[in-house]
């Protein structure tokens, strides 16, 4: 190795990463480096300290005999635990040890390591010392190993009430937040990360919402406790209840006005209505015409206010049904001929031929679309004029696919700048304040516009050279199905539909095949009966084609949706339309694609009829005569048909509003009807406490009891012998809303304003019931021990007068069936087959009910229940006692047969 000069020598020694401490002979220092320098402290103190002040414990390593070989070794150093030390002997000439050379290896880079470790463990420590979410350590067995001021800030506990402490006993000591708490811990703990909004307890007892992060923590893949994380989310939920609450403020804030708005309004349009049906002018025809039209329009502008919040809201519905294109063009028109023509201005209309005259669609919604962009139009231009023009952009290739139809509306208006056209479709967007103060507007109608238009399926915009006089053109695409010529009209109105069709009702049940076939007969059709669903296929085959079959749901051997799938997997009858007759909890069990219709027992014969037509109405076959064209104009009077005529029908009129009540009894005075009014739900269940009623219109919105509630007591408390028609009539309607009054128990549906077309359409549904047998006196219902007195009333009524005639045969025909009907059971049990058994034991039990025979339908009713869940013990026991009340049943109905026909002759 070569020589190197002093100055190199010089310069390893004071620039090496070791430290390097030179002793003299007693082991003092002489001379440092700068790596120990770093370590010890300054040269100058250094320097003449021994050797122990700085590295206690060296003692100088024992010399081998040559003494040749420098010794390393390691010694207890507390800054990092360990320091290994090259102690190399300085001899003299003579060969004697003057001294040592102590190189402390890594000194540097340990002392480093270790820095770094601490800096970052206070870096760590400080984060959580100052971090405002509370952050708990947790060991596995839930004692607090950590707290941080946040926890003590959020949980009221300082560090040393916390330190030790079981997590749980601490902060989720009380039902129910312990023995969730316990969950998360013991989901934690098996290394899953838990995220959960959830509620801890302070000090104080007091209850504190926290969302709360709970991460396992493991070290070398071994699981040593937990971190909790905890947020005090009690100004979030605080936040969040006040906007919910503002937002239901805000719901009901614009339900209330909107039916406010709407009591006048429903007397502007009404007696508007009333007064087109007396003697007027051409002049002044056309005057009432207008008031009438642009309370339509108003009314509708009133809905575009709610609409947007509702659009907001996600809570639209389209409807879907049948309108006439031109018609709804020419409305649109209508409502602003006035306007336009004041300004002086063109308005006008083409609908290329192309286009197909019925839709299917939501006309209303069209309606606002083409009102808003029509009203626009004209309001923003003031020469010239406005036309509106519809389209055919691509018909349908195959038949039944929709046509896209474009509705332009042009102007020649002040035009909108190329820099405002972006932002117009937006709410509020009005292009400047001082054309709007001009013109006036909310700068909503765009908006909704364009939600609606996307909502049918088709796109809007505009387009403008922005230069006033060139005016703009607003364009939209709709998809558009049309619909056939037939459509139109109230099919409800058309029970000529019903004369002649042939029905198979298939039970298994003979009472109630009597009682279906009654009612059929009574709307003109001829009903063919079928006690099982193998006669129901013989029938099918042989007995002539069928227009419609009417199913049971329940019936041994085949029940209802079987016999279905039969009768849709043969050729010739196919596409017969099938309703069922089913229990109300096996309502939303059927097969899809099955039925046409599923109503459940007991089914209103105002729910029978309906689902008839619209069974029949449906279908398109050849025998169905077409349906009457729309009666009412408004140029003749609509009051000539007086349905009043047909019969008298006793009505009460439930309405707070004076107005509206006027309204509501003027029109029913036209048509010959005379009401008795209440004034709110309390008055009515008075008046039908004390009268008899055929129809009620009920108000949905009052003070004190609103119709809804008003509607479920009469159904639960007037009985059923005299229950009325209930006909609501609310401004609220959404689809929604008539769910709402239907599930309340209410038959029919009118919308504020009230039409008197509608009015009349509804009072002809009520007819169907009525049309039967008017109903006269109260009937006198014979009192006989044993039979259930409400039963019997039931009875009488759902006979509808005709009691002398038809019950003595329904009496029959059950004392023929239900002996047979317990021999059924009794083989079923001795078969052992409960299913066979529930069956025969469900109708006897209806049949007993039918006629309030308390006893049978009891025992019946036990037997049904083992018999479903299976249980057959001990029933052979039940049906000697069935044996027994069938006897007496005999006896019941026999003297029950005796008094009717005594009256019948007395
Ligand atoms: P409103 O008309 O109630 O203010 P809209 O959303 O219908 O609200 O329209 C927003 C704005 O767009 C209007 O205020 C107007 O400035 C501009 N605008 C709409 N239609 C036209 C048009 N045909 N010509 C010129 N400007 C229009």
């Amino acid at each position: 190795m070569p020589d190197l000069p002093f100055s190199a020598h010089a310069a390893v020694f004071e620039h090496t990463r070791d430290g390097v401490l030179v002793l003299d002979r007693a082991h003092r220092i002489v001379d440092v480096n700068r790596a120990a320098e770093n370590v010890f402290g300054e040269r100058s103190v250094l320097l003449g300290m021994a050797v122990e002040q700085v590295l206690p414990g060296w003692l100088p390593p024992t010399l081998d005999a040559d003494g040749g070989i420098p010794r390393e070794t390691v010694l207890v150093w507390p800054p990092t635990g360990s320091l290994r030390v090259l102690s190399v002997p300085q001899r003299d000439a003579s060969g004697q040890v003057g001294g040592w050379a102590l190189m402390l290896r890594d000194l540097v880079g340990s002392l480093e390591a270790e820095a770094t470790l601490r800096h970052q463990k206070e870096f760590s420590e400080a984060v959580i010392r100052n971090s405002p979410v509370a952050i708990v350590t947790i060991s596995r067995e839930f004692r607090v190993l950590s707290w941080n001021p946040a926890a003590e800030r959020l949980f009221g506990f300082t560090p040393q009430e916390a330190l030790g402490r079981n997590i749980l006993h601490l902060v989720a000591n009380v039902e129910p937040i312990r023995p969730v708490a316990e969950q998360t811990s013991r989901e934690v703990l098996q290394l899953d990360r838990v995220h959960s909004v959830t509620q801890r307890v302070r000090k104080d007892g007091s209850v504190v919402d926290v969302e709360l992060l709970a991460l396992p923590v493991a070290v070398g893949g071994q699981p040593v406790g937990f971190i909790a994380i905890y947020h005090d989310i009690t100004d979030l939920q605080r936040a969040r209840q006040a906007a919910e609450a503002a937002n239901q403020a805000k719901s009901l804030f614009l339900a209330t006005m909107s039916h406010e708005i709407r009591t006048p309004m429903n007397a502007i349009i009404g007696m508007a209505g009333l007064l087109l049906d007396t003697a007027l002018t051409p002049e002044q025809r056309d005057f009432v015409t207008t008031i009438r039209q642009s309370g339509d329009a108003l009314l509708s502008l009133l809905n575009d206010m709610l609409d947007f919040s509702k659009i907001e809201a996600g809570r639209v519905e389209l409807e879907s049904n049948p309108f006439d294109l031109r018609q709804c063009v020419e409305s649109v028109l209508d409502l602003l001929a006035v306007r336009a023509s004041e300004k002086g201005l063109d308005l006008g209309y083409h609908v290329a031929a192309a286009t197909p005259s019925l839709l299917e669609g939501d006309a209303a919604r069209l309606r606002q679309v083409l009102l808003n962009l029509v009203g626009n139009a004209v309001k923003f231009t003031e020469r010239g004029g406005v036309v509106l023009s519809v389209d055919v952009l691509r018909a349908p290739v195959e038949p039944g696919d929709p046509f896209e139809l474009r509705f332009t509306v042009q102007d020649t208006g002040l035009g909108i700048p190329e820099n405002r056209r972006a932002g117009l479709f937006q709410p509020f967007n009005q292009l400047d304040a001082s054309v709007s103060r001009r013109f006036g507007g909310t700068g909503l109608g765009l908006a909704i516009s364009k939600r609606l238009v996307e909502m049918m399926g088709g796109r809007i915009w505009v387009e403008s050279e922005g230069i006033a006089g060139r005016g703009s053109t607003f364009h939209f695409l709709l998809p558009a199905r049309a619909a056939p010529q037939a459509s139109l009209g109230g099919p409800r109105l058309e029970q000529p539909v019903l004369r002649g069709r042939r029905v198979l009702v298939v039970d298994d049940n003979a009472i109630n095949r009597k009682l279906l076939n009654r009612q059929l007969v009574s709307w003109g059709m001829e009903p063919v009966e079928a006690g099982s669903g193998a006669e129901a296929l013989a029938r099918l085959e042989s007995g002539g084609p069928f227009d419609l079959a009417i199913l049971d749901h329940r019936m041994p051997l085949l029940d209802g949706p079987t016999l279905a799938g039969i009768i849709r997997g043969q050729e010739a009858v196919r596409e017969l339309p099938l309703l069922l007759l089913t229990s109300f909890d096996q309502r939303d069990a059927q097969p899809p694609g099955l039925f046409f219709s599923v109503l459940s027992r007991p089914v209103k014969s105002s729910q029978l009829y309906d689902a008839v037509m619209k069974c029949l109405s449906h279908d398109t076959s050849p025998s169905m005569p077409a349906p009457s064209p729309p009666r009412a104009t408004r140029e003749g009077s609509i009051f000539g048909e007086r349905p009043a005529a047909i019969s008298s029908l006793r009505i009460l009129l439930v309405e707070d509003n004076p107005t509206n009540q006027k309204l509501a009894l003027l029109v029913l005075d036209r048509l010959g009807y005379r009401a008795d009014v209440a004034v709110n739900g309390r008055a009515a269940l008075q008046s039908l406490e004390q009268r008899v009623y055929d129809v009620v219109f009920m108000d949905v919105q009052m003070p004190e009891m609103d119709g809804l509630e008003t509607t479920r007591r009469v159904r639960r408390d007037v009985p059923a012998a005299v229950q009325p028609h209930i006909i609501a009539m609310t401004a609220n309607a959404m689809a929604a809303d008539r769910r709402e009054c239907l599930d309340a128990g209410m038959d029919d549906f009118l919308s504020k304003p009230i039409r008197v077309e509608e009015l009349i359409a509804a009072l002809r549904r009520v007819q169907p019931r009525l049309e039967v047998a008017p109903v006269t006196a109260a009937p006198v219902i014979p009192r006989i021990e044993g039979l259930d007195p409400a039963a019997l009333t039931r009875l009488w009524h759902s006979l509808d007068g005709q009691v002398e005639r038809m019950l003595p045969e329904l009496i029959d025909t059950a004392l023929h069936s239900m002996p047979k009907l317990l021999d059924d059971a009794r083989a079923a049990l001795a078969r052992g087959q409960s299913d066979d058994l529930g069956r025969a034991a469900h109708t006897l039990k209806s049949n007993a009910a039918y006629f309030g025979v308390t006893g049978l339908e009891s025992v019946c009713h036990d037997v049904e229940r083992s018999a479903d869940a299976g249980v057959l013990d001990g029933l052979a026991e039940r049906m000697e006692q069935c044996q027994g009340e069938l006897l007496t049943a005999r006896r019941l109905l026999e003297s029950l047969r005796e008094s009717v026909a005594a009256r019948a002759t007395g």
